[in-house]
């Protein structure tokens, strides 16, 4: 986990209350040693990237960093599209008041805190008690994906234990010693699970703007492959990712193919087309869209994924 060495990098120099909330993220590998009959696609594996972060910050200010990453994480439902979601808001138990490290008055505070946070935000909401951590509630985020599967995605925790453990300090306005708070929290969580729950929800359809290969171009024969390479380096400058299908196939082979792999558009490139300076347009769910200069092209791309944009975002 990377938690332990935010923890050192906050304690790294002395920290103000003026520094607070001091926010610090990372893309971080770790590793789990699960059983291997408990491997699982991309699910469960034993090396994964967290989107981790970790932010330090003062008890009352823990609400309003709350507010912040949830609305990160809904910035990214939305881009994403996942539309079906719920936020499970995990508690102490509080028959068993014993279990749980920190003062009862900061747990009380926290997971108001929580509450409120989740409440002003208008997230449809699911309270378990008991579910918390011993060293702080959290809030995670469950999404229902196309076909109606529940996975817990996004987290948010508060902890009390790394901060007293790591004796993590700063001067407050008082000029006296306060400890932190310390929120964990990974929108995506793992983003080997997060792409296996993704290709699921999108049945691998990914949309234009997040898809790996944008374009397939699709030269009529191989007198047409230098041409095919000079339109794709054309659309590289201007971000737009493809590649050309050279082999020594009949065109309809490749069309097919292409359609298969869910590829957004299709450029097919013969004589007419590298004479003119032109690709012949197919995008996947319209059918043809004509002959039209590479550039002109260039801008149905962007057109087409600021749409797509703008409706999810
Ligand atoms: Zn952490």
């Amino acid at each position: 986990m990377n938690c332990p060495h935010h923890c050192e990098i906050f304690k790294s120099r002395p920290r103000s209350y003026k520094d607070l909330p001091a926010r610090f993220a990372e893309f971080g590998t770790v590793y789990r040693y699960e059983q291997s009959g408990e491997l699982h696609g991309l699910t469960r594996v034993r090396g994964f990237t967290q989107d981790d972060a970790h932010i330090f910050c003062m008890q009352d200010q823990v609400k309003d960093e709350f507010k912040k990453v949830i609305d990160l994480v809904l910035y990214i439902f939305k881009t994403l599209d996942f539309q079906n979601f719920k936020a499970q808001i995990s508690l102490r138990d509080p028959e068993n008041p014993t279990k749980y490290i920190g003062s009862d008055e900061n747990w009380a505070k926290a997971e108001s805190a929580i509450i409120e946070a989740a409440a002003e935000k208008n997230l449809p909401t699911v309270v378990e008690l008991g579910e918390a951590a011993f060293y702080g509630p959290k809030l995670d985020f469950m999404v229902q994906d196309a076909l109606g599967r529940e996975w817990q995605l996004g987290t948010i925790q508060v902890d009390y234990n790394l901060p007293e453990r790591f004796e993590l300090e700063y001067t407050g306005a008082d000029n006296q010693k306060h400890r932190p708070v310390m929120i964990h929290r990974a929108p995506f969580g793992s983003m080997e699970r997060f792409v296996a729950v993704l290709l699921e929800h999108c049945a691998g359809d990914f949309p234009l703007w997040l898809t790996t290969e944008q374009v397939a171009i699709l030269p009529i024969s191989d007198k047409y492959n230098d041409y095919a390479k000079d339109v794709l380096e054309l659309l590289n400058n201007s971000d737009i990712r493809g590649f050309v299908d050279d082999r020594n196939e009949k065109i309809g082979k490749k069309i097919r193919e292409a359609e298969l792999k869910k590829i957004p558009f299709m450029l097919v490139v013969g004589e007419k087309e590298a004479e003119e300076k032109q690709v012949s347009v197919r995008q996947r769910g319209e059918g043809d869209k004509g002959s039209m200069a590479v550039d002109a092209f260039a801008t149905l791309v962007g057109q087409a994924i600021e749409k797509e944009l703008s409706t999810n975002v």
